[in-house]
């Protein structure tokens, strides 16, 4: 346990934070939070709160807080061997188990697995991945990703682009001119009231064909979109916006990569969101919910047909040239490994989708007739609330007003962790799928308080 009594200072002084109002941060004027334990869904910090953390950190601790089994094949790989690479057909025994366990839970069609660190190295991976498998097949003008507003892809150089959220373009010379976006399948912020859920997926289909045909297909790789919509505004997609989606981009020859960072290994109740949406993508992303987090772990999951090409393109060129230091660290698959075992042994999967649907339509219960919320919205273990000042126009409170950051504040003071999402004012539930139904109980009283103390 740390005993440092300036280790607030030290964090203010030296610490520069991701996410972070930086200039408030240094001069002591924004939140600071020491975090010293966590066990099954709450965490402890150093002033000694404990917290329902209904966020799962970064919707990432899908297993909660604590489980030995993890932290024991943690200790145990890092005595045994703490790292090797895996360049040139190099691998370690928990490296090969995790991508034969991964490939064994993945939707058919599919065929390796690359191993990376976080959900953002993952998709500049498969950028680069999917440049490369159209200049074997000596297509080099078809290159351009389309990505939607308000998808989250990650803050590299191309996943920054990628992801359609201002925050993240503004000042630093983003999105990439090979990165273009098309609309964000978000029913509830239609433009157009009197469409129906069947009318804004035609919508949104006739959107990314007019893109498709604008740009021209023969210079467009590829489409990334996550399952449901996560840091955009947890907005799953509506009926039948995968099938059309994808009717389009097999009449144009272009990939899908199903960014399953949030949804991988269970968040909506059925392993990954491509079977649960009817998906059939070429590469899937998986991080987070690999390792609940336990350790930095990522992947990129390559269809038969991708693959293919790429070994195509290597009796062509010699070895691929990508790779990390790091891709397949023994310590990340180890715990990888452990995590998809007590995933399975809990059946924590299924409790995602039960204990999910009933925060769902507790929250609705309570909340669904508030003036102030319009819209409550989930599936499987994500939830989300939008706030907004008028219900009948779905009319936005002043962003200065900051509504949704000071539910969430508010929230806190009750002891309960919900993240104020980005654009709009949104609170969002992502908890570890070990939640219990006395938890989401406790997760919808607190909440409902909090949004009393705020607006009524
Ligand atoms: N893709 C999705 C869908 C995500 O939600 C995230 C992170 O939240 C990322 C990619 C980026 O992952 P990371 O933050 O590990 O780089």
């Amino acid at each position: 346990m740390l005993k440092n009594d300036q280790l607030e200072q030290w964090d203010r002084d030296n610490f520069f934070h991701p996410s972070t109002h930086l200039a408030e941060f240094a001069r002591g004027n924004a939140p600071q939070r020491v975090i010293t334990g966590g066990s099954g869904c709450h965490i402890t910090d150093r002033e000694g709160n404990r917290l329902l953390d209904a966020f799962a950190g970064l919707y990432c601790v899908n297993v909660g807080y604590g489980r030995p089994e993890i932290a024991e094949a943690i200790a145990d790989q890092a005595r045994e061997l703490a790292y090797y690479h895996a360049y040139v057909g190099h691998g370690t025994e928990a490296a090969i188990t995790l991508s034969k366990m991964i490939l064994d839970r993945a939707p058919a069609n599919m065929s390796k697995v690359y191993f990376g660190l976080g959900g953002s190295d993952a998709n500049e991976t498969n950028v680069k991945l999917i440049w490369y498998y159209n200049n074997v097949l000596d297509r080099p003008e078809k290159k351009k990703i389309i990505s939607r507003w308000r998808g989250y892809h990650g803050s590299g150089l191309v996943t920054g682009s990628l992801t359609g959220l201002e925050l993240f373009h503004k000042k630093f010379d983003l999105p990439l001119a090979q990165v273009i976006h098309t609309d964000a399948p978000y029913y509830y912020r239609r433009d157009d009231l009197s469409m129906s859920e069947a009318d804004f997926t035609a919508h949104c289909a006739a959107e990314l064909e007019a893109l498709i045909e604008r740009e021209g297909a023969d210079t467009i790789a590829a489409f990334i979109g996550e399952p449901v919509l996560g840091t955009g505004g947890l907005v799953p997609p509506p009926a039948g916006y995968w099938e059309a989606i994808q009717k389009i981009l097999k009449k144009h020859d272009i990939l899908l990569i199903a960014d399953e960072v949030v949804t991988g290994f269970g968040r909506l109740g059925t392993m990954f969101g491509s079977t649960h949406y009817g998906m059939e993508p070429d590469i899937i992303t998986i991080a987070k919910g690999l390792t609940s987090a336990y350790a930095p772990l990522s992947g990129s999951i390559v269809s038969k047909d991708v693959w293919k090409v790429l070994e195509e393109g290597t009796d062509m060129l010699g070895p691929i040239g990508h790779g990390w230091t790091y891709s397949a660290h023994p310590i990340g698959a180890a715990a990888g490994v452990a995590n998809l075992k007590l995933i399975d042994e809990l059946k924590l999967v299924k409790n995602a989708g039960e204990t999910g649907a009933y925060l769902n339509a507790a929250m609705a219960d309570a909340l669904g007739a508030h003036a102030h919320v319009g819209d409550i919205r989930g599936e499987g273990m994500l939830c989300a609330l939008e706030f907004v000042k008028d219900r009948d126009t779905r009319e936005f409170f002043d962003p200065s007003d900051k509504v949704g950051p000071r539910i969430a504040a508010a929230l806190l003071e009750e002891g309960v962790i919900g993240r104020a999402m980005p654009q709009g004012d949104i609170l969002g539930f992502a908890p570890p799928f070990c939640l219990t139904r006395d938890e989401a109980d406790e997760v919808v009283a607190k909440t409902a308080k909090a949004v009393a103390a705020v607006l009524d």
